[in-house]
């Protein structure tokens, strides 16, 4: 079994070739209810399938997967994947405290599951296995757009971390994990490149020094942190 993992910028260089007797469980993140749009064009060229059966996985922060899943089958596709068997599981937020502690014991029992099925599909296909229906729409033209509390439409696109500087002892973890390499290696606190809100920056710091002040996003925070606390449900399709 190889693991291909492409969450840093140095692992988006080289192109991955698969062929129809090897078996691809390929994963996005949800981002707005579609693959993240930084990471789509990697999607879209990386990866070449020759009739490569693959499983498609979305993961989303327990609000919703909207159209992330069904826009991954129909890359794939296009790409030379056959994508037979798929999920949408439901984990922690990004950003928000809601889902924690997901996945959990009831998720890993639908995705082992999947993964029964995935397997009882391959072998009674005669070649290859019929590529599976998903919900939502397979070349979606629109992201969600985020709101406020207000119930009005927010824009934190520019929204980058701020550093409390007296805290940070320039350890450069928030450089190493940032999936954009936006962070400047020489003054952590300077963010030049694009980012995507992941978090990652904040989670990982051992000092607590980042954090994010946006106004329009902490608005959105306490929106999604008040409408998002039930359980959304994993879904899998075989
Ligand atoms: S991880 Fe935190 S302490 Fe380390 S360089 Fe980044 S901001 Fe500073
Ligand atoms: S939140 Fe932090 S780690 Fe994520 S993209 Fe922005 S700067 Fe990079």
């Amino acid at each position: 079994m190889v693991c291909d993992d492409f969450t840093l910028p140095q692992e988006r260089s080289a192109r991955r070739e698969y062929t129809d007797k090897e078996l691809v469980v390929f994963g996005v993140p949800t981002y707005a209810g579609r693959i993240p749009n930084k990471i789509l064009p990697f999607v879209k060229t990386l990866f070449k399938g020759n009739n490569t059966p693959a499983v498609i996985i979305t993961t989303f922060g327990n609000r919703a997967y909207e159209n992330s899943l069904s826009e991954l089958k129909y890359e794939l596709s296009e790409n030379g994947f056959i994508p037979f068997a798929a999920g949408a599981i439901a984990c922690q937020h990004s950003f928000v405290d809601i889902g924690l502690g997901r996945p959990d014991e009831e998720d890993d029992r639908l995705l082992r599951f999947l993964a029964s099925q995935a397997c009882r599909k391959l072998r009674e296909a005669k070649e290859i296995p019929e590529s599976v229906e998903v919900k939502g729409e397979l070349k979606p033209e629109k992201y969600y757009t985020p709101t406020g509390f207000d119930g009005k439409p927010v824009n934190f696109l520019k929204a980058k971390p701020v550093t409390d500087k007296a805290l940070c002892d320039h350890c450069g973890i928030c450089v190493e994990v940032c999936p954009l390499g936006s962070i400047d290696s020489s003054d952590p606190s300077n963010v030049p490149g694009i980012c995507i809100k992941c978090h990652a920056c904040v989670k990982k710091c051992p000092r607590h020094a980042k954090y994010f002040n946006d106004e329009a996003m902490l608005s959105h925070i306490r929106m999604i942190e008040q409408s998002c606390q039930r359980r959304a449900l994993t879904e899998i399709f075989y």
